[in-house]
């Protein structure tokens, strides 16, 4: 072998062992790649934060629900044109202004956005919602403890007992002791008046945030709630966001005069849920709104400003917080027309109500087991088709059993 020819051989020998190096790391790096997967943790099961309701893009919406920073989409609102003032109220006169409150039922009410909805779309990340994480506060009082109280014990809350709880203003024994639900008495005035209504409220929020549960919900003694879709709805926020979900019953915010953060020289807009459909909080916002809610002081914030107890419950959150209420259409008031609502959509909406039965009825269309006459709420239909085995509904007749 010519010695000469050495450093070059070595040189091959040496191209050849750096090429041999390159390969094994070039395939090493492969290796290390496809065990990527398999060295990492496992996916999370439990739910990630979800992204604000408040700036939720239009593709990922709750069937039923929609988001809206001051206008109504047209493309899934019905024009609304009952207003939260048009409740009955009496008031000391010096009612604040609000503009367009008209009375009545709504006639355009219709179809639900999202068809049928009810369902979610399986992407979104959910909060492990369990039924004992909801308050659900009712409003009543004592003259309504026999005609609507004892129905609403009968159907709905005695599927949710531990965690309804009834805000009246008068004392019956009776009633607590022969159905064993929580019944609270406020003590505050029985009158229909905003102070009346206000003062109910604030001992609600109060016992809220007392509960330590997730969710606040209020609903009106001539509401019934569905609850797994309560439950449904309410899974698909995080308890710890900002979340105000409800139905106006204004097709535009209303405007106040803003008393509390001026002298009133300045109007203020905002939106608010219609107390008689009722409203969900979650309770990252609640605590939010401790400073003008907690402790009596939501009765201030509402002398302030002059307006309901629904009303103010938006301005503390919309006007005063900035959080931006999440429409709804799963909830109901008889301020809408009832029978408007598709029979097939019923169970899968979050409250329905009933009224008007001295001039025209409006309940929801729906067949069950019993007649008009015998319900003439429709809450017992609703609740025998969504508990057939409750002892008092009416067995099936045809059940195949093959
Ligand atoms: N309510 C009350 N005190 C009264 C009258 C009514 O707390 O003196 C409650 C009633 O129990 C219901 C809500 O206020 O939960 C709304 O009352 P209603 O349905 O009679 O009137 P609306 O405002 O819906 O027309
Ligand atoms: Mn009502």
């Amino acid at each position: 072998m010519n010695p000469l020819h050495w450093p070059v051989r070595m040189h091959i020998a040496s191209l050849g062992v750096s090429k041999f190096c390159f390969l094994f790391s070039l395939a090493f790096c492969g290796l290390l790649l496809l065990l990527i997967p398999v060295l990492q943790p496992p996916a999370r099961q439990v739910d990630l934060p979800q992204p604000r309701p408040q700036v939720r893009p239009h593709h990922v919406r709750v069937p039923g629900v929609s988001v809206h920073a001051g206008e109504t989409d047209s493309a899934t609102e019905p024009n609304m044109s009952s207003a939260g003032q048009g409740r009955s109220i009496e008031t000391d006169g010096t009612r604040n202004d609000i503009h367009s409150p008209k009375r009545g039922m709504d006639s355009k009410m219709g179809a639900l956005p999202g068809g049928k909805g009810g369902r979610f779309s399986g992407s979104r990340s959910r909060d492990l919602l369990e039924f004992k994480d909801i308050f659900i506060a009712v409003k009543t009082t004592r003259k309504y403890h026999k005609s609507r109280l004892e129905l609403l014990i009968q159907t709905w809350v005695s599927q949710a007992k531990e965690q309804t709880y009834i805000f009246t203003d008068g004392e019956d024994k009776e009633l607590r002791m022969r159905t064993g639900a929580n019944i609270i008495n406020t003590n505050c005035s029985a009158a229909h008046t905003r102070q009346a209504l206000c003062c109910k409220m604030s001992v609600e929020y109060d016992k809220f945030i007392e509960s330590q549960k997730k969710w606040f919900c209020h609903v009106d003694d001539d509401n019934y709630v569905i609850l797994p879709s309560l439950l449904r709805l309410l899974s698909s926020y995080h308890h710890s966001q900002d979340v105000y979900l409800g139905r106006p019953s204004l097709d535009h915010p209303i405007e106040a005069a803003e008393r509390v953060k001026s002298d009133g020289s300045v109007s203020v807009k905002f939106w608010f849920a219609t107390g008689g459909a009722g409203f969900c909080i979650s309770r990252g916002l609640a605590l939010k709104m401790s400073p003008w809610a907690s402790l009596g002081n939501f009765i201030s914030t509402a002398e302030r400003i002059r307006l309901p107890d629904d009303c103010t419950i938006g301005y503390i959150i919309e006007a005063l917080l900035e959080v931006t209420l999440t429409h709804t259409h799963l909830f109901h008031s008889h301020l809408e027309n009832l029978q408007k609502l598709p029979t097939d959509t019923v169970l899968e909406q979050v409250t329905l109500s009933f009224g008007g039965f001295k001039n025209r009825r409006n309940v929801v269309s729906i067949v069950g087991g019993f007649s008009l006459a015998e319900d003439p709420t429709r809450f017992k239909t609703v609740h025998c088709l969504l508990y057939p085995d409750t002892n008092w509904c009416p067995k099936l007749q045809h059940r195949h059993t093959n």
